[in-house]
């Protein structure tokens, strides 16, 4: 017997059909003698239809407020879910976060888990239910709501399975599988049959939104076997797999991008110690995290120019800010830009392969796109690039890099 989390995601739970279909695969997990955890979403377009209703009150509502509103979501799936089962005649408990004591921060809509009390699950396990947990949300030690930030279902699921150390914990969401790009994007991706979490971490935080990456960092810290497979049809799906030795390594497993970027420069600042350290000192202070840097000397060489990127949820903020710092320090201009986007290979065989930069450079320029912005690490190449290029360059470097489906396994 074995004991199973399993995570279905918004699409997956979009409908009451869709939810009938889902209490009928989790029956038959059972029926084969396993023990499963539900973790679901809410259904699909409903957390965005949350954060719009208090959209319309307030621009910048009250964070707290907010994850009372938005977890209210799940608590709808969990409940017509158990409905679902019972109905099959396979019993079965719905409970949200609170109850079984996700315990988490109190940093609202991106709270991080601490702490999972697992014995009320495991009873109901052991008394032959199905426990069906709300995903994305938990509770504070003081008892406030809290969630776990977009796409937090997948952390809940994850965090469960190596609370209750489960055999596996599967995602299952509305692809077959992690693939070499989202294939939304470039229909000739390719489903990866293993991934290592090193890389599944690059790419989720390089921005595949098809795990979440407290999810990814999660499983590996606590060595939760991990899986990506779809709710609408049979596979093996993705194994997020610790990287073997044996393991053919292809130079470059995937592409990921992000829409969410937006760049800001700083030009003309007096190049002296300490105005890195100013400049973003004061974004910092405002909550803004920097992804990016680059820092240019100017051709007199006594000013230096200074480029990072934000989230574009930060960018108008980070603007003001900006043009602030820029009176502060005497500098000649800010310029700024939300119309750009983050493109990045991942690998880890990139690390005994030299020639990938250049390859990937050199492919962007015989597009025609200019590139404005590089930064590296170990396992992966970033690029900022116009948004309207995003297609166009996930493409070209899915076939530069032979990525395309029916060329390497
Ligand atoms: P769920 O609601 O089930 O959590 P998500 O929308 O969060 O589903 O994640 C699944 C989506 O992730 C897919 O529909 C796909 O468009 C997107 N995606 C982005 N990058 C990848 C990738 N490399 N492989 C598979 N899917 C990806
Ligand atoms: N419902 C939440 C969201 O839309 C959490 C999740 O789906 O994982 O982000
Ligand atoms: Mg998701």
């Amino acid at each position: 017997m074995a004991l199973i989390v399993q995570k279905y995601g918004g699409t997956s739970v979009g409908t009451i059909e869709r939810i009938m279909a889902v209490a009928e695969k989790v029956k038959a997990r059972q029926a084969s003698g396993d023990q499963v955890v539900v973790v679901v979403s809410a259904m699909s377009g409903e957390t965005n239809r949350l954060i719009a209703l208090a959209g319309e009150i307030d621009g910048n509502p009250d964070p707290r407020e907010m994850d009372v509103l938005v977890s209210t979501g799940e608590q709808v799936t969990i409940a017509l879910l158990s409905l679902a089962l019972q109905k099959l005649g396979s019993p079965a408990r719905s409970y949200t976060g609170g109850q079984v004591h996700i315990l988490t921060d109190s940093a609202h809509s991106k709270a991080r888990i601490q702490d999972i009390d697992g014995a009320r699950v495991m009873a109901d396990l052991n008394a032959g239910r199905v426990v069906v947990v709300a995903g994305f949300q938990g509770v504070d030690e003081r008892g406030n709501i809290t969630t776990l930030g977009r796409g937090g279902s997948d952390t809940t699921a994850v965090a469960m399975a190596a609370a209750l150390k489960a055999d596996e914990c599967q995602i299952y969401t509305d692809v077959d599988g992690v693939y070499t790009t989202d294939p939304r994007v470039e229909p000739k991706a390719r489903r990866l049959s293993r991934i290592t979490f090193e890389e599944m971490l690059e790419m989720a935080s390089l921005g595949s939104k098809v795990l979440q990456i407290r999810a990814v960092e999660f499983a590996g810290k606590y060595n939760v076997p991990l899986r990506v497979l779809s709710s609408f049809e049979e596979g093996e799906g993705t194994l997020i797999t610790f990287e073997e030795e044996s393991m053919e390594q292809a130079k470059i497993s995937g592409i990921a991008f992000s829409r969410d970027e937006a760049k800001l420069s700083i030009l003309g600042v007096p190049d002296q110690p300490g105005v890195a350290h100013k400049i973003l000192k004061a974004i910092a202070d405002q909550n803004i995290e920097v992804d990016m840097i680059v820092q240019n000397i100017a051709a007199d060489e006594a000013t230096t120019d200074f480029s990072f990127t934000v989230h574009r949820n930060d960018f108008n903020k980070a603007v003001d800010i900006l043009h602030r710092t820029s009176e502060e320090l005497g500098a000649r201009d800010v310029m700024s830009d939300d119309t750009i986007i983050k493109l990045s290979l991942v690998g880890v065989g990139m690390r005994s392969h030299a020639g990938i930069a250049s390859r990937m450079f050199e492919t962007l320029a015989n597009e025609g796109i200019n590139i404005r912005m590089i930064s590296t690490s170990e396992i992966k190449i970033s690029v900022v690039i116009d948004e309207k290029y995003l297609e166009l360059g996930v493409r070209a470097l899915h076939e530069a890099f032979d990525l395309d489906e029916n060329k390497t396994a």
